[in-house]
């Protein structure tokens, strides 16, 4: 079998009906880059960029942040590389953030909401990005958004930083954005959400755990956690379909994005990209090209 799949490296990622996927793959530092490309992965549709803030004793700089993404992008000589911004809070906590103990810190201070609330923050992350993306192909996106009115705050930040390496004559590229849907809100305004953004990734970890009101990290609930759940399976379709009527793609980076039993209904559903862990890229591969949509 191992042979087999190492016959797809090199091949296209498109079904028998002819349906071209996007087929990316996750990582959490920049030494995974070797990974994705032995694997053959398109690009990256998700690179969790909290590995630069757990390693530190205290908050990265924005060059210690541009060289790492920097160093990812030109790895990744010109394929397309979607950063996800700070995820830190709930189970990803670090000293000099001294976040608060919370009751429910997986709905707590958290993610772009520490970005929105300590704008400095993000905006040496987002400086950082915008710098790196002179070297690839750089996409950004958010975590853990519930409503439109974040993404507009997000965007007026992302115009600043702009405007701010524009008066400094640093270059820079365009860079698509993109929001995460991991929470059962951003499923329902998606239609809403879809006209703000260019791109969505549905992050199902955490899509599962707020729909299901079952904490992910709880290991005694593993037996409820089911992703499968017709909940998370319709979500995902008008996920979709919103992403669709608005001209924009919609991918899969949750660990469903890479389950085999699924890939078939993904791509009958119109899911444009799927980003699994770079040891699942081939294995995906193989299901997309023997898949028949239109039956
Ligand atoms: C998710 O929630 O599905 C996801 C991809 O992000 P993380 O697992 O990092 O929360
Ligand atoms: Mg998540």
């Amino acid at each position: 079998e191992k042979e087999l799949l190492q016959q797809l490296k090199g091949k296209e990622d498109v079904t028998l009906d002819g349906k071209q996927l996007k087929l990316y793959a996750n990582i959490g530092n920049p030494g995974d880059v070797a990974n994705v490309l032995r694997n053959d992965a398109k690009g990256i549709g998700l690179f969790r960029s909290e590995f630069l803030y757990l390693e530190s004793e205290d908050f990265p700089t924005e060059e210690e942040q541009f060289k790492a993404y920097k160093a990812v992008a030109e790895n990744m000589a010109g394929k397309k590389v979607i950063i996800r911004t700070l995820d830190i809070g709930a189970d990803k906590t670090v000293d000099y953030f001294n976040l608060d103990k919370e009751e429910n810190p997986a709905m707590g201070y958290r993610a772009i909401r520490i970005c929105l609330k300590q704008p400095e923050i993000f905006k040496t992350q987002l400086r950082a990005l915008y710098r790196a993306s002179n070297y690839g192909q750089i996409a950004i996106m958010f975590p853990m958004i519930i409503s439109v009115e974040e993404v507009r705050k997000i965007k007026k930040i992302v115009e600043e930083v702009k405007a701010e390496l524009t008066e400094l004559s640093v270059p820079f590229k365009d860079v698509e954005l993109g929001v995460m849907i991991e929470t059962p809100a951003a499923v329902i305004v998606s239609d809403e959400l879809a006209k703000e953004v260019d791109f969505f990734s549905i992050g199902t970890n955490d899509l599962t755990q707020y729909t299901l009101a079952i904490d992910r990290q709880n290991a005694k609930l593993g037996d409820f956690y089911n992703a499968h759940h017709p909940a998370i399976l319709k979500m995902i379709e008008t996920v979709v379909k919103n992403a669709h009527a608005a001209g924009i793609w919609a991918g899969i980076c949750g660990e469903l994005g890479a389950d085999l039993s699924l890939t078939e209904t993904f791509l009958k559903m119109g899911v444009d990209e799927l980003s699994v862990s770079p040891a699942m890229v081939l294995r995906v591969r193989k299901i997309i090209r023997e898949t028949d949509t239109s039956k």
